[in-house]
């Protein structure tokens, strides 16, 4: 069969719209409620504090703000109140996911913390437990850890807090990717002592933009939702007597994720379904879905990713901005695939780069399973040894196009796309 490019982009995972968003923006508008007030943030907190069943969620410009406050209250509450604009985490550690997005991690360098990143366990590329049972070995002292749920997946969430109550720290959760999935039947984002979702554009649900912050203590979101406005005193004058941030979401963006939240549940089954086709499609191929533990968990399948076999793999060379790969019958590499999609006018995008890895974190310590760990070029020291399991999955796995509006025509010629890169 002859493969045409897609007339029309088939992206990774973009905004699916359904109507009742505009209406609600529509009636911000004709009520003039146009600025960081009105019904759509108040109905939006209400509706995710339902749907998660924390106490209070607080209506942020983005996940990477709600994950500023929450790292910086944690701060507060472990080191106290910094008397000038200090960071909250100057000169301390904290432990980190390693295999994420950096708006996970840099949050802690606004606060003038040092990350120490933890590597990542198969089982569901997320933070590995005992990696960061060593890790507080290794540094005891450390009380904070911020831990994310990767493509929508939930990690182990009940063992890492079990690890945590042990050694007295924090955690701060970022189900950014994972908003709606389920641990052990409780909804990731209330595992946390603070806890942040994401409506970023390509979200599971979104409002263009905007996050949240999520807690159980309404001390907690009563500081927050201050902070987030500047960190006004009740004075008829401007008082600051602490650090204030502009993070607040605005009410019109609010009415977009009010229009989309009754929606959550039919977006998971989408990508449920798009990702139950592709592991069909894949199944006589040397390659494997994300994994997940579905006795513990139920993920929301924000994004489908593949991981190719060690033995399926051919040449590949990441450099620092581009990537060289030599062709072999019956191997493939997440360079070829992509490249490949790409051809057909449609949207993969490689796994996450470990923190580690990244020049900006390139000097701080990454803890493995076996202890203190440096940032190298291979996964492997030799055959079968696996020390770094974060560069081992970025080296191998790909995301596909998993985009909700994806027909089922469209995804086939993916996974013969991708079937071709083997032959
Ligand atoms: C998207 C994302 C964020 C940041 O959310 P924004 O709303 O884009 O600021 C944080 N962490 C992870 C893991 C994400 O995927």
């Amino acid at each position: 069969m002859e493969i045409k490019p897609f007339e029309k982009k088939v992206w990774l995972s973009s905004p699916t719209m359904h109507g009742e968003e505009i209406e609600y923006v529509k009636e911000a508008y004709e009520t003039n409620w146009m600025s960081t007030v009105g019904a759509n943030i108040n109905e939006s907190e209400k509706a995710v504090c339902a749907k998660i069943g924390c106490k209070d969620a607080v209506a942020l410009a983005s996940g990477t703000a709600a994950l500023h406050l929450a790292i910086r209250l944690a701060g507060e509450r472990l080191y106290g109140q910094p008397k000038t604009a200090k960071g909250v985490l100057e000169g301390k550690r904290v432990f980190c996911s390693d295999l994420t997005f950096d708006a996970t991690v840099n949050p802690v360098a606004y606060e003038g913390g040092e990350a120490v990143f933890i590597d990542t366990e198969y089982e569901t590329w997320n933070m590995s437990p005992a990696a960061l049972e060593k890790a507080f070995e290794i540094y005891p002292d450390v009380k904070l850890v911020v831990v994310a749920h990767l493509y929508g997946t939930p990690g182990r969430i009940g063992e890492i807090r079990e690890i945590c109550d042990r050694h007295g720290a924090l955690i701060v959760e970022d189900a950014a990717e994972s908003f709606g999935a389920t641990y052990e039947g409780k909804q990731t984002g209330n595992f946390g002592d603070y806890g942040v979702i994401s409506f970023n554009g390509n979200k599971i649900i979104t409002g263009s933009a905007g996050g949240m912050f999520l807690t159980n203590n309404l001390e907690d979101a009563h500081k927050v939702r201050k902070w987030s406005t500047q960190a006004r005193e009740d004075a008829p004058w401007y008082q600051h007597e602490e650090m204030g941030y502009n993070y607040r979401m605005s009410n019109v963006i609010a009415g977009v994720i009010r229009g989309q939240l009754p929606h959550l549940e039919e977006h998971i089954a989408q990508k449920k379904a798009i990702f139950e086709r592709y592991k069909e499609g894949f199944k006589d191929l040397p390659v494997s879905m994300n994994p997940m533990d579905l006795n513990k968990s139920e993920p929301n399948y924000w994004l489908s990713c593949i991981i190719i076999d060690k033995d399926a793999m051919c040449r590949q060379v990441r450099g620092e901005k581009d990537a060289l790969y030599v062709a072999e019958p019956g191997k493939s590499c997440p360079t070829q695939i992509l490249e490949e999609i790409a051809k057909y006018n449609a949207e993969g995008r490689p796994i996450w780069k470990p923190m580690h890895l990244q020049p900006i974190y390139r000097m701080n310590p990454f803890i493995t399973e076996a202890g203190s760990g440096r940032a190298r070029s291979n996964a492997y020291i030799d055959e079968g040894t696996v020390l770094d399991v974060g560069l081992d999955i970025f080296e191998r796995g790909l995301c596909l196009p998993s985009d909700n509006k994806m027909t089922p025509e469209q995804q086939d010629v993916i996974i013969e796309i991708v079937k071709r890169c083997f032959e």
